[in-house]
């Protein structure tokens, strides 16, 4: 089988690495010069909107996914007129607005912080007074690991983050005191099949994930079953196939949604080592209607994230049960150059470990 996936960063290179035992072969379309999936698979180089690169793309291939977030929806039309692409066109219009998507979680009572739409000035004025400050001002569209976004906690806040995102069409959220993030990953096959990995905790520093543990800390089946049957509902609405992440907030013991990523996600790293079969794969396995695998936890593990620059591997790899993942890119700040995953049955040691990874970032 022939997989093309459109979009050519870590995520591609860790989907071709997870594919390559089950006999599959890979095309990447990437759009940039230097990427991950370089010297891994055949790749070709152009922009994902010219409806003549995508036909030459495709042929040839069985099935064809993504692997960020921001493919053009009539790409994905485009594509899924020939070929069985998954996830499914239409999750990618919800998914690629943040004020759809809201409206969408509102629509299946998903539950989510409070919201209104911004265009104006006196939009942003009228939502200030019905929502409270603080809020979080953020742009609908193209936002990532907190790019598009402003915390406002006073009125000259409020100017000032009108100032800054006031040219794009905008959302206004209340802001959540979370006591902590969460995420669910899940998969649902072309046949249907549905499995869960358990919830993670994710740690964020400057907008971008650093560490995820696995499973969240103090899990409760409860909490579980919480976020699962909101994985189920976005699941059903759009008959999807392939991975499906869910990122949210634990506020007073329930879950409220902040955001859908329609594909495999920085925070399902961890799966590689430390569950029975990794998102990457399941990802294939839903695409291709094959049994999805096991996707409990083994162990406890934790992943970091390298930022920016990347640690000695000598000294990484003297920590026991230290796995590193480095996807071949040249270092540059804020960047996300590889992570590690260390797996270990024994909480306390987990986290002597975990500690020992952070004093070589
Ligand atoms: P996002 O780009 O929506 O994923 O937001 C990036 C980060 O900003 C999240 O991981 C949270 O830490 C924080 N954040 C976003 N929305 C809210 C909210 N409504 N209340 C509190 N924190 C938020």
């Amino acid at each position: 089988m022939h997989i093309g996936v459109l979009g050519g960063g870590q995520l591609g290179r860790m989907m071709a690495l997870a594919g390559y035992p089950l006999g599959l072969k890979f095309r990447f379309l990437e759009s940039v010069q230097d990427a991950p999936v370089d010297d891994l698979a055949d790749r070709v180089t152009a922009r994902y909107d010219d409806e003549k690169v995508l036909a030459r793309f495709a042929e040839g291939l069985d099935i064809i996914t993504y692997e960020f977030e921001n493919v053009p929806a009539s790409s994905a039309q485009f594509l899924a007129k020939s070929h069985a692409f998954f996830p499914p066109p239409d999750v990618l219009d919800v998914a690629q607005d943040r004020l759809t998507q809201k409206t969408f979680f509102k629509a299946l009572a998903i539950p989510t912080a409070p919201f209104a739409a911004v265009d104006t000035r006196a939009d942003l004025d009228a939502a200030i007074r019905q929502l409270g400050l603080p809020a979080i001002l953020k742009t609908r569209r193209s936002g990532y690991d907190g790019k598009g976004q402003a915390l406002a906690r006073t009125a000259r806040d409020v100017d000032r983050a009108w100032e800054s995102l006031g040219s794009s069409p905008l959302i206004l959220e209340g802001f959540v005191p979370f006591e902590r993030e969460l995420s669910l990953v899940a998969a649902r096959s072309r046949e249907g099949e549905t499995t869960f990995y358990p919830l993670v905790e994710n740690h964020h520093r400057d907008g971008i994930l650093r560490l995820t543990l696995a499973p969240a800390p103090h899990l409760s089946p409860e909490l579980q079953a919480q976020a699962e049957n909101c994985a189920r509902r976005i699941f059903d609405s759009f008959n999807y196939v392939g991975i499906l992440t869910i990122e949210l907030f634990q506020y007073q013991g329930r879950l409220l949604v902040n955001e859908m990523a329609t594909r495999v996600h920085n925070s399902g790293h961890w799966t590689i080592e430390g569950s029975e079969t990794s998102q990457f794969e399941n990802h294939l396995r839903a695409g291709l209607g094959l049994p999805l695998g096991l996707s409990h936890a083994l162990h406890p593990s934790a992943m970091l994230n390298l930022i920016g620059s990347s640690p000695d591997p000598q000294k990484v790899l003297a920590i026991p049960g230290a796995h590193l993942h480095l996807y071949g890119k040249s270092a540059a700040p804020g960047r996300k150059l590889g992570h590690i995953t260390l797996v270990e049955k024994n909480p306390a040691r987990l986290n002597e470990r975990i500690q020992q990874v952070q004093a070589l970032l």
